[in-house]
């Protein structure tokens, strides 16, 4: 698999990508970060912990390399192969040997859907030897000091069969994360949309409503990230209720219902 079709971003920030504290999560990441211990990230979509990690790499100046983890990703696209170049056999790092090396952070977003084999590299990385076996090649790397593994982990998608071992769990720092408190996500999407604060207020409230229709059966609530797209599109001249009902309402259940449901809370608002 081509570095490209693994999703592998690479790269050390040069701006400081907005991200608004919500608890005591930045001071635990460094805590974390100067012990030289292994992250995990738990929490729904889209609110926020790719942002944080990014913020997180900026704050402590160190290149981040990110896997999109997916079904077919094996423990060989994560540590590196061999492949065929002009006749020749060269060796080529995966996405993790390079952050290792680099001494940079490491985040591999939704590991439990990569392959099983993926955990027998990660865990002698997470305890105290933090070194990567490069199996294939007859190489063991040695993490430097400035290396940190970040995964992240949504237990609301997990079923019994696609969950992380406690063996893999229990070798992590666990930061917690949920939507936003209510002031803080409308000070969020004013920031990433550029709407006002009625607007924001108005559709912090609808989000408030639809996750609480998990108690009647939603699978998951609104993420932050589609009230973004909501502001976006608003602040781009869309009729609120349109915008609305194309972020918040279709994208997050296909039972009509439910879709009349959250139609009536966007009523209320706009
Ligand atoms: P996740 O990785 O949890 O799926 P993201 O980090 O991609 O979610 O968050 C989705 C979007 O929500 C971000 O692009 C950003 O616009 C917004 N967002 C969520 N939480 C925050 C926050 N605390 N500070 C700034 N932006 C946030």
């Amino acid at each position: 698999m081509g570095v490209e079709s693994q999703r592998v971003e690479e790269y050390r920030l040069t701006k400081e990508p907005y991200y608004l504290p919500l608890g005591n999560e930045v001071e635990l990441f460094e805590a974390a970060y100067n012990a030289h211990l292994p992250v995990m990230l738990k929490g729904p979509t889209g609110c926020g912990k790719t942002r944080f990690v990014e913020h997180m790499s900026w704050r402590l100046k160190r290149t981040l390399v990110t896997v999109a983890c997916h079904e077919d990703l094996t423990a060989s696209d994560l540590v590196g192969k061999y492949t065929l170049r002009n006749d020749e056999t060269v060796w080529q790092d995966g996405p993790l040997t390079t952050a290792v090396k680099a001494g940079g952070i490491a985040y591999l977003d939704e590991v439990v859907e990569a392959r099983k084999d993926t955990t027998v590299v990660i865990h002698p990385l997470t305890d105290d030897r933090r070194i990567l076996p490069l199996e294939k090649k007859g190489e063991i790397v040695q993490a430097p000091e400035d290396f940190m593994l970040v995964i992240s982990y949504n237990p609301g998608y997990q079923s019994v069969l696609k969950d992380l071992k406690h063996s893999t769990k229990q070798r992590f720092v666990a930061i917690e994360f949920d939507y936003p408190q209510p002031d803080l996500e409308e000070t969020i999407l004013q920031q990433e949309a550029g709407i006002d604060a009625d607007t924001a207020g108005k559709l912090v409230k609808i989000a408030e409503k639809v996750r609480n229709l998990r108690t009647h059966g939603l699978e998951e609530g609104v993420s932050t990230r589609l009230l973004v797209y909501a502001g976006q599109l608003i602040h781009g001249g869309v009729d609120p209720v349109t915008a609305c009902e194309a972020t918040i309402c279709k994208p997050i259940t296909d039972d009509l219902e439910m879709q009349r449901s959250i139609v009536e809370i966007i009523a209320t608002q706009f």
